[in-house]
């Protein structure tokens, strides 16, 4: 991972490395957007914990991912970005069918562990190009499967330094949707997800297959956060999209995906506002036509320019 130059943290036993004006380009899937002010990259979570204990109570914060479901605006993040890949990596079997993965496994990886311990179920988390946190907070999921379902229970970081486990039916879980307790206040930093036993030839067939039809459906070879707008219900965000003449509608570097409608690409040198304006005029054009009011599922932060 290509970052600026970070500060050792070498006082108040912290471990981990703070990147100071770091673009978050860098960290998003649609290599675009303007910079955070901070980031830190924890060394583990007992780090992540001490860390948040020296941050003033006032300090904004957002944990990230991979980024793949994020748009951050050009004019940047005036807070501390808390980067979860590359840190929250423990990955083992806790039980005979339980997994315990902490928040910055990506979603290839859980989905392989789990098959190569003979474990069903989590196939679906290959084609999510996202870490283990990022798909908790989105509740992420395809091919019928959503993360949630798989959860027996989280372990959550709040910004005190607390550490505590939830279960499932303390959040209000939905499509594309958890209602985060305290959003920028609570992290989530584990979980411990039951799978089945299960035939793992099958899984990696499944995984593979997955694999498949995903390259052949999905613009993947442009940046782009997959799927912009939550399918409406009953419906599909990208039919509607392209019932209305929009694909390869371009704003600047951002176009509406020839192959997906409901991917917007980065074809070359992309802003965030290029990107943000294309989706508000995608939204404006199928309401005024359909009388459908589709809804981003990707999350915009940040200032604008
Ligand atoms: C090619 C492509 C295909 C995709 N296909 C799918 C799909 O099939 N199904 C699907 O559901 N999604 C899909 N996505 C979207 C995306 O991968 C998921 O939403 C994924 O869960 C995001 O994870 P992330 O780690 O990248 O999160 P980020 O983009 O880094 O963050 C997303 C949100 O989660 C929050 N967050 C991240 N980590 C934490 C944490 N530890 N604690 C609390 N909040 C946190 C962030 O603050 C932000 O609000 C796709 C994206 C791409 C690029």
């Amino acid at each position: 991972m290509n970052m600026s130059e970070p500060t050792q943290f070498s006082t108040e036993g912290l471990r981990g490395e703070m990147f100071h004006n770091e673009p978050m380009s860098r960290h998003t899937s649609w290599r675009a957007g303007g910079r955070a002010k901070r980031m830190y990259r924890p060394a583990d979570l007992a780090d992540l914990q001490r860390f948040l204990q020296l941050t003033p109570a006032d300090e904004p914060l957002i944990a990230v991912g991979l980024g793949s479901n994020l748009l951050v605006r050009d004019g940047g993040l005036n807070g501390t970005v808390l980067l979860m890949v590359g840190a929250l990596t423990e990955l083992r079997m806790d039980g005979e069918h339980t997994i315990y993965a902490q928040a910055g496994v990506a979603g290839a990886k859980l989905a392989r562990f789990a098959a190569s311990n003979h474990l069903c179920g989590a196939e679906f988390f290959v084609g999510i190009p996202g870490t283990l946190g990022g798909m908790l907070a989105m509740n992420a999921g395809c091919y019928g499967g959503e993360t949630w379902q798989k959860v027996q229970r989280v372990q959550v970081l709040m910004r005190s330094g607390e550490l505590l486990e939830r279960t499932p039916k303390q959040y209000e879980i939905g499509y594309r949707h958890v209602a985060l307790r305290n959003a920028g206040k609570e992290f989530f930093v584990g979980a411990w997800l039951q799978l089945e036993s299960g035939d793992v030839e099958a899984a990696r067939q499944e995984i593979k297959a997955l694999m498949e039809k995903r390259s052949a459906s999905q613009p993947l070879q442009l940046p782009n956060a997959g799927s912009v707008f939550r399918n409406p219900p009953g419906g599909h965000a990208a039919k509607l999209i392209e019932g209305c003449g929009l694909k390869g509608r371009r704003i600047g570097g951002a176009q509406v995906s020839e192959k997906h409608a409901n991917f917007i690409v980065n074809v070359g040198g992309a802003t965030a506002a290029d990107i943000e304006n294309l989706i508000e005029e995608v939204r404006e054009t199928v309401l005024r036509r359909t009388g459908i009011e589709l809804h981003p599922e990707v999350k915009i932060v940040g200032e604008r320019i």
